[in-house]
């Protein structure tokens, strides 16, 4: 891999460079060179579209427009704005590097890799990205879109899942940075693979490096980059506790919110109680055993509530959601413990809810 020239390297860069210039979206981050500011775009963009961060980044900026704002905020704030973006532990890991950043480097992004590597949930990508975008430093910035368009243009036909193999496409896409210009030139690469050299169909007929693309001239553009496949997610059965309890007057009803735990996935997040169904079981049966064991709590179950299902990167959830109620009294108004509370139906949005249980609170709420 990476047999080219100085002289070939200069000539994409060239080109790339000119048609970034020409056709580069206006997105918000572009518009800062604040590198705090730019750090959350990069932590936002992973795994998720443009489209989707533009109003979360822009929300999240206006909330915790610094470092010393982002530090001081309560972790439930935090998720709060990130709900819906997923991959929670993004925000959890930004906001104790934020800290780290606001102890050790006095509050100043720091502008070196051994630095900013040493920063919590900092790896590789996101290092090369602050650095080269917010600093100009010549660090390559290898992720999804990156992948895809070196193995197109150079034809390479290496699993990108291996880790042997990021190690030479991040040499290969530092070969190619030219002299003073990391900050274009990799927002280039990354807007080329977003918007000409998609994964399905790349725009090959108006590509700028068409001339270039060994891909383009074997015919294997739609053949690469090669992927091992994953593993297709483990499907799980979830049962869910949609517990009321009061008098069924609108105003008086409370409903049983779970905090998951600090560690794992979805963590920290509120839910609705949710158990993993035993094979055999009744789901009235399974609920009320569950609830019995994890709460101490005795519940009628009324009725089937929603289906919901859900794909996570190695689990899908097929969730039942049950109407229940609690048997027998207790009291509604205090805080039942830190990770579960009683909670005004009409109150469910002020906790930050994993996008399956935040449809559930709006059907509870009759929102949608
Ligand atoms: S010619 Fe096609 S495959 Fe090659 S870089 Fe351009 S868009 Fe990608």
């Amino acid at each position: 891999m990476g047999n080219v020239n100085r002289k070939e390297a200069a000539e994409i860069a060239r080109k790339l460079l000119a048609w970034y210039h020409e056709h580069k979206r206006d997105l918000p981050w572009r518009r800062t060179g604040d590198p705090y500011q730019i750090w959350v775009s990069e932590v936002m963009l992973q795994q998720t579209r443009v489209e989707t961060v533009i109003p979360y980044w822009t929300r999240f900026i206006q909330r915790f427009p610094t470092i010393e704002a982002l530090a001081a905020a309560p972790e439930e704030e935090v998720l709060k704005f990130w709900e819906g973006l997923g991959y929670y532990s993004r925000a959890r890991n930004l906001q104790t590097a934020v800290r780290e950043v606001q102890e050790r480097y006095g509050g100043r992004v720091p502008d070196t890799l051994a630095e900013i590597s040493s920063l919590s949930g900092v790896g590789p990508y996101t290092a090369g990205a602050v650095l080269s975008i917010a600093y100009n430093v010549p660090l390559p910035a290898v992720d999804g879109n990156v992948f895809r368009v070196l193995s197109r243009i150079f034809l390479i036909e290496e699993d990108v899942s291996k880790p042997a193999a990021r190690k030479k496409f991040e040499s290969l896409a530092e070969f190619l940075i030219p002299p003073g210009e990391a900050s274009d030139f990799n927002q280039s690469l990354m807007e080329f693979g977003a918007t000409i050299c998609i994964p399905k169909h790349p725009r090959c007929l108006s590509c700028p490096l068409q001339t270039l693309c060994k891909a383009y001239a074997e015919g294997m553009q739609e053949d690469l980059p090669i992927k091992a496949k994953k593993k297709p997610p483990r499907a799980i059965d979830i049962l869910t506790g949609i517990v009321r309890n009061g008098d069924g007057n609108r105003d008086g009803e409370r409903v049983l919110i779970v905090r998951r735990p600090q560690e794992g996935l979805l963590a920290g997040l509120w839910e609705f109680p949710s158990f993993e169904a035993t094979p055999g079981k009744s789901p009235a049966e399974d609920l009320q055993h569950s609830l019995r064991q994890q709460f101490a709590m005795t519940i009628q179950v009324e009725q089937h509530f929603a289906n919901m299902q859900h794909t996570f990167s190695h689990l899908h959830w097929n969730l039942q959601a049950y109407s229940c109620r609690l048997s027998g009294t207790v009291e509604t108004t205090v805080t039942a413990a830190d990770n579960w509370r009683w909670v005004p139906v009409g109150q469910l949005g002020d906790f930050p809810m994993s996008a399956v249980h935040q449809k559930l609170a709006k059907l509870l709420q009759g929102l949608v």
